[in-house]
């Protein structure tokens, strides 16, 4: 009898969903046979962190948190702080009714980059030019440890736009406008993810274990497309153009793994892509066979209209209608819970939707083990910002440096600079600005200007790392030409660009090469051999200044390690990146794309010079 007693006492605490030795579809449905409507629009639903309590998640239910673009809990916060304070709300969550653990994600789109001390990566478009999508999977196997390292097992990337127009402020986050580029470097899933084991059916979302994240290929689908670049607005194109060309990364993306997907704010051909049922359930999920979840933009349902939340009980419609799984910070997360209930109550969402979409979050949940290791410990903390990472981003700044010019017909080249001479100038607003060279979405959502943001090498540094210990190096940010000419340099470099920005607020009508930076190029290389170093997202007007320079690069947003770029300028390594992108001419060009009619650049898609390393001089 006792025996007896034992047995039904254990049957009855024994859940099949809470047994790692289930297959994970037997889990999801047992789990999912439990759950009230409650439970299950609360999966649904990710909430800021600036919102989030322990009492909030258990109250609600809630399946995810963020931090959006710069929402930390300090500025310099510790990995030990990121976990104590992700562990605080799961601590809500694990005490719920199922105990269902929440996902937490952050934008880690070139390395942790909301996060003081870590590694920061050169931004997607520098990937792009080094044409190595295996470098791509390292960044993304040392960006998960580095995720990890804080308690967080979810991120906001790869960002796999193809961006036709550079005019776009999110250029910089695109690969290339080429999209068999774009798609190639979707290698960085296997990095961030794990690699899909070859047995494994196609399509299954797949994270492996507790180095490895969660990652979501965006922004579905078109996000480059837009009309002369304008954030968040329509893409004209048919529907071959839009599967040929922005299409491209997601069918890669998903035979990886990609274990979400994000919805892009734009539209395609005036229907907001937040509604388009056809391209979502009918395409990415029937079609492409997509098994992991469909997560909206920030707020995306509130502004499926003009104005935001106009008619927030259509939006929601629309939205979760479409086929939208897991809505990322809508303004109002009670009222999306009371809009969505409502919604299913009186039938105008079947159940059978909700319970696509929570099914897709547990599995999600389940492949990764959050159940087993809801709770992240400080073990991983050594990997945050390591120097085996920055070796990395330094090897990455190095491959990803494109050179366009150097001499010409009657003029020697410039590159490899020699290492010894007596007196050197070096220039320009970007020579000393470790928040330039990051760029957008760096510390703070629009990145930061400065060397305090966080630790890293300025290009100047990384210069004066490389010189001879005899070469005098002068830096002056905005000489005037008066004493550029009274001192005899023997050559001057000139590093200038574009301040950081990120989203709408890069958008760009005319491309300029920010002020001051052309009165520098022309007050320095009047009188003296010039190399112009540009840290851009993108490119930009350079034509006019072109005879000034004795050399031109480009090196894109580098991040933090900006001794990549004195490594090859000096020739301890060669010249190897090539043009992710076209460089036009003038604006009045664009959109222009390798592969157009009418391609009239001033360096071709594919452009850079190569050059051998150096003997030390
Ligand atoms: C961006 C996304 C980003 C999200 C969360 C949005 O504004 O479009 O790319 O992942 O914010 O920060």
């Amino acid at each position: 009898l006792l025996v007896g007693c034992w047995i039904s006492v254990a049957n009855a605490e024994y859940k099949a969903y809470q047994d790692p030795k289930q297959a994970v579809m037997k889990r999801v449905k047992d789990l999912l046979s439990k759950m009230t409507l409650e439970e299950k629009i609360g999966q649904m639903t990710q909430i800021d962190r600036l919102v989030a309590s322990a009492d909030v998640l258990k109250k609600y239910y809630i399946g995810s948190v963020l931090s959006g673009g710069g929402s930390v809990p300090s500025r310099k916060a510790s990995p030990e702080t990121w976990v104590d304070m992700v562990n605080g709300f799961q601590k809500g969550s694990l005490s719920t009714r199922l105990k269902i653990p929440m996902l937490y994600g952050i934008d880690a789109v070139h390395g942790h980059n909301n996060v003081y001390r870590a590694t920061i990566f050169p931004h997607n478009v520098g990937i792009g030019a080094t044409r190595d999508p295996q470098l791509a999977k390292r960044i993304g196997t040392a960006t998960a440890l580095e995720v990890r390292a804080t308690g967080i097992p979810y991120v906001f990337a790869p960002c796999v736009a193809v961006c036709r127009d550079p005019r776009w402020g999110r250029c910089f986050e695109s690969y290339s406008e080429d999209p068999k580029l774009v798609r190639a470097m979707t290698e960085i899933i296997p990095g961030l993810q794990g690699e899909i084991p070859s047995n494994s059916p196609k399509a299954v979302p797949f994270v492996a274990g507790q180095q490895k994240v969660v990652a979501c290929a965006k922004h579905y689908v078109g996000d480059g497309g837009t009309t002369r670049g304008r954030n968040e607005n329509n893409t004209l194109a048919s529907r071959h153009d839009l599967l040929g060309i922005h299409m491209a990364p997601y069918y890669n993306a998903i035979i990886k793994g990609v274990a979400s997907v994000m919805v892009s704010y734009s539209s395609w051909n005036g229907v907001k892509m937040h509604t388009n049922r056809d391209l979502i359930t009918g395409f990415l999920k029937n079609t492409l066979h997509f098994r992991g979840f469909v997560i909206s933009d920030w707020q995306g349902i509130d502004r499926i209209t003009s104005p935001p939340h106009l008619n927030y009980t259509y939006s929601i419609l629309a939205g979760v209608g479409a086929g939208i799984d897991m809505i990322m910070v809508p303004y109002d997360y009670k009222e999306f819970i009371t809009g969505l209930t409502s919604l299913v109550k009186r039938k105008f969402i079947p159940m059978s939707r909700i319970d696509d979409a929570v099914a897709r979050i547990l599995r999600v949940k389940f492949t990764m083990g959050l159940f087993e290791h809801p709770l992240a410990d400080y073990s991983m903390a050594k990997y945050l910002g390591s120097q085996e990472h920055r070796e990395l981003a330094r090897e990455a700044v190095r491959k990803s440096l494109v050179l366009l010019k150097n001499g010409g017909s009657a003029d020697e080249p410039l590159i490899p600079l020699p290492k010894r001479a007596s007196k050197i100038l070096v220039a320009g607003t970007h020579a000393d600005n470790i928040g330039c060279q990051c760029g957008g979405w760096t510390i703070e959502w629009q990145g930061l200007s400065g060397n305090n943001i966080t630790p890293g090498t300025t290009i100047l540094s990384g210069i004066k790392n490389t010189v001879n210990p005899k070469t005098r190096v002068v830096f002056q940010e905005n000489p005037d030409s008066a004493y550029v000419k009274a001192n005899k340099f023997s050559y001057a470099i000139v590093v200038v660009g574009e301040p950081p920005y990120a989203e709408t607020f890069g958008d760009s009508t005319n491309l300029t090469l920010p002020h001051p930076g052309p009165s520098i190029i022309t007050n320095v290389c009047a009188s003296v051999r010039c190399v112009v170093v540009l840290v851009t997202g993108r490119p930009v007007v350079i034509q006019p200044y072109l005879t000034q320079m004795n050399a031109l690069v480009a090196a894109w947003l580098p991040g933090t390690e900006g001794q990549g770029v004195a490594d090859v300028l000096f020739g301890d390594y060669g010249f190897s990146g090539k043009l992710p992108r076209t460089w036009f001419k003038t604006v009045d060009q664009l959109p222009m794309n390798v592969g157009d009619r009418h391609y009239d650049p001033l360096f071709p898609f594919g452009y850079g010079l190569t050059t051998h390393p150096a003997k030390a001089k």
